[in-house]
């Protein structure tokens, strides 16, 4: 049986080694001296900081250990590497610590899989998107300036099909605009992972109010009333990157007059716990099918009832939910189809 189970270990790509409390190497697969170019006598015995490891900056240790020896809970993350000849290679990881009865610590598992490769192939899709979107950005400005000097009647006047035609070139130039600042703002969070933002202390009902404000004028065109409730007029002095949040809030206020009926309410309303702010936006619209809302916050998903629509891109939630990660907050939805959607995001009073 051993000797079944050693051959299986040592079949697998992913290396797989089992540490002593003290995080000395006790076993390695031979998959482990494939990845690092260290042979196992070299290994046994060492501390992997000392080998192919410590690379990472001290307080990503710091919170490894932390995790599989204090909380005793599994640790999950990409790590960078180095090989013996000095090439650096990048790892997905899953530390385990193994327990015994008295749920102290004998061992600790490593598994990592080589993702080197997945890295540079997402690296260099980033960039093509990055590049590519920074190409079309001055093309459609132009085109911006210059049919705004059209319809401000700078060229003569406009007969009305005429002053139609070039408010429709406008109108989608300006959701090209949209569409390649969203794909430029993905393809940076995809290659940092992360967003970057500027936390500073704003009074938030004023940036509600001018949100509001800014998205009433596209739902005026449906008829549709953005009702804020009184709750969300006091004053509160939250700490947020002013641009980054109104622009998750722009997406979710977007989506709530995107997806209504004309005619319609749309709610904006506000909560206050010890510890969060919480608003929500809720529509009487189309909803989200059951079945699609696992799926919502992917990158390019947009539901099966609305694919129709025509005007989207699939990225509005995604970049938000990064936004509000960010911000240390959380947002999440409630909705059924036909009937109505609401989403909340709440943010750290803290
Ligand atoms: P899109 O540009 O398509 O609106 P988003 O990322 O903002 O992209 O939203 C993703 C998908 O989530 C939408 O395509 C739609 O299917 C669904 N969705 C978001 N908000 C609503 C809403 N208020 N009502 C119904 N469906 C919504």
């Amino acid at each position: 049986e051993l000797e079944k189970f050693k051959l299986a270990v040592d079949g697998t790509s992913d290396s797989i080694m089992i540490t002593d409390k003290d995080a000395r190497v006790l076993y390695v697969n031979k998959a482990v001296s494939e990845m690092t170019g260290f042979e196992k006598d070299e290994i046994i015995g060492k501390y992997v900081g000392n080998l192919w490891g410590g690379h990472m900056e001290k307080g990503y240790y710091e919170n490894m250990w932390h995790i599989i020896k204090d909380t005793k809970q599994i640790f999950t993350g990409e790590l960078n590497n180095r090989r013996k000849n000095g090439e650096e290679y990048i790892v997905s990881a899953k530390f385990y610590p193994l327990l015994d009865k008295n749920d102290e610590i004998n061992f600790f598992v490593g598994v990592e899989s080589d993702i080197t490769k997945a890295k540079q192939l997402e690296h260099s899709k980033a960039e093509f998107v990055s590049v590519a979107s920074h190409q079309l950005r001055t093309p459609l400005t132009g085109i911006k300036w210059f049919s705004e000097l059209l319809l401000k009647g700078q060229a003569g006047p406009l007969s009305g099909d005429q002053k139609d035609y070039i408010n429709q070139i406008f109108t989608s130039n300006d959701r090209m605009i949209k569409l390649v600042d969203d794909l430029l703002d993905v393809s940076h969070m995809d290659e940092t992972g992360h967003f970057k933002i500027v936390l500073q202390t704003e009074e938030f009902s004023g940036i509600i109010k001018e949100v509001v404000e800014e998205q009433q004028l596209i739902a005026d065109s449906k008829k549709i009333k953005i009702k804020v409730e009184d709750a969300c007029l006091k004053k509160i002095k939250l700490k947020v990157d002013k641009s980054k949040i109104s622009q998750a809030m722009q997406n979710i206020l977007n989506n709530a007059v995107k997806y209504s009926p004309s005619g319609s309410v749309i709610k904006f309303d506000c909560k206050k716990d010890s510890d969060n702010f919480i608003f929500s936006v809720s529509d009487q619209g189309i909803g989200i099918p059951d079945n699609q809302h696992s799926r919502i916050f992917e990158k390019f998903f947009r539901g099966d009832n609305v694919i129709s629509t025509g005007s989207g891109t699939g990225l509005g939630l995604y970049i938000s939910k990064y936004i509000i990660n960010a911000h240390a907050g959380k947002i999440w939805f409630e909705s059924k189809e036909g009937e109505g959607t609401t989403f909340y995001i709440s943010l750290p009073i803290k």
